[in-house]
């Protein structure tokens, strides 16, 4: 498909942390780049002593190249092939393919798949294809093509969602549309559970498939509760709430889109249930007054921090956060908290919440350390793959 643009040669000792096969290379560790590169090439990256390490597409920004080999060969057809058959056998091998009550999952998973900067999620016969990189979007059609082999009738579709998630812009100009057939707005299921899913106007892909297990085990905490869904979107963890014989459900967004989807899902699953009510609001607000109105509260937030520098105030957030949630949940109440930034580690996340209990001064234990399910898989050698991080607290 493409071809060896360049070869990148990086300062001396800056090749170690590729030969433990982590992906990426940052633009600090560049010594000098052989010829001139475009975003979106594939580049051969080598040690300061000529050793090869690796071959990768180039991009502009700190992350200067995300590697794709680490062995040198040919980055043709049949290695693309091979990497998306790999993604397929491991969603297979959950159990993910051909099952009617799940059929909505993460086909690609970007560094865990050992495809850096792509994004893919299946839903009931339609690919949504999310580039991140200029080099996965250069190749959309070639992939697109590939998946279309590998799965024959069960892919109907394959769309494309990449305008908002490429780094540079200006000489793509990237525009979302349909790759591969079409298809309409769909229902899918995730444990037997119904949800509409637009990928066209919703957000992300269109819908959170990394809360599915979490989600699941909602269920088993809802029985006789009253529940605060906060950060709703589509209401996923609502109707798992109702599923699970919860009393009340409150679904809580600040996105007035988001709560008519959760209205239609809730409706779609549990018609006509007086228990739920769903609110636009922003969170802080609504929870400004709350005591002992809940005795299960959810806290699914946006990323507080998508970058570094922003690191901080997101700590700051989710400890006020979760303090408002451990102040006021009910005794003998429960807490169901997550981060989904992959700048905020494990500690880090763990830390602010636990100084939102201190503030609170509650008596908090944790029943469950939460993380993305398998088909969210995380590089052993790119720990900031596991991005999704959450805890079960149960709250005297
Ligand atoms: N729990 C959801 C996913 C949550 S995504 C699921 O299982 O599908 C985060 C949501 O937070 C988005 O829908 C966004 O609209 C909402 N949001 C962002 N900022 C908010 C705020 N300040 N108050 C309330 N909701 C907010």
């Amino acid at each position: 498909m493409t071809n060896i643009s360049a070869t990148i040669v990086l300062n001396k000792g800056k090749e170690q942390s590729l030969k433990r096969f982590h992906p990426w290379v940052f633009s600090g560790a560049i010594k000098k780049i052989s010829d001139e590169v475009k975003e979106g090439d594939l580049v051969r990256v080598v040690s300061n002593n000529n050793e090869f390490l690796g071959i990768g597409h180039f991009q502009i920004g700190s992350i200067a190249v995300r590697i794709l080999s680490f062995t040198d060969q040919l980055i043709d057809r049949n290695f693309w092939l091979g990497r998306l058959q790999e993604a397929l056998n491991l969603r297979s091998s959950l159990g993910l393919l051909n099952n009617e009550h799940t059929n909505v999952f993460r086909l690609v998973h970007g560094e865990g798949d050992g495809l850096p900067g792509l994004i893919v999620d299946f839903y009931n016969g339609t690919a949504v294809y999310q580039a991140h990189t200029v080099g996965m979007y250069l190749i959309r059609h070639e992939l697109s093509v590939l998946l279309k082999e590998l799965m024959g009738e069960q892919l109907v579709a394959v769309y494309d969602k990449s305008e908002k998630t490429l780094p540079f812009k200006a000489d793509i100009e990237p525009v979302n549309g349909y790759l591969l057939g079409e298809s309409a707005p769909t229902i899918v299921a995730e444990y037997g559970n119904r949800f509409q899913v637009d990928w066209v106007d919703g957000q992300k892909t269109g819908f959170f498939v990394d809360q599915r297990e979490n989600r699941h085990l909602v269920k088993e905490y809802s029985k006789g509760r009253d529940v605060l869904n906060m950060f709703c979107y589509s209401g996923g963890f609502s109707f798992c709430a109702l599923q699970g014989g919860a009393q009340t459900v409150h679904s809580v967004d600040a996105s007035a889109k988001a709560i008519e989807l959760t209205r239609t899902n809730v409706e779609l699953n549990y018609p006509n249930d007086a228990r739920h009510e769903a609110f636009v609001a922003d969170a802080f607000d609504f929870m400004r007054d709350i005591k002992d109105k809940y005795d299960l509260i959810i806290l699914d937030p946006p990323a507080f921090a998508k970058h570094r520098n922003a690191l901080h105030q997101a700590l700051q957030a989710y400890k006020r956060l979760n303090a408002r949630a451990f102040e006021q949940v009910r005794s003998g109440g429960i807490v169901f908290t997550f981060s989904c930034s992959q700048v905020v580690s494990k500690d880090k996340f763990r830390e602010a919440v636990f100084s939102g209990a201190a503030i609170s001064g509650r008596k908090v234990r944790i029943l469950h350390q939460l993380t993305q399910p398998a088909d969210h898989p995380v590089n052993i050698y790119h720990p900031e793959g596991e991005y999704l991080k959450g805890l079960v607290l149960y709250v005297d």
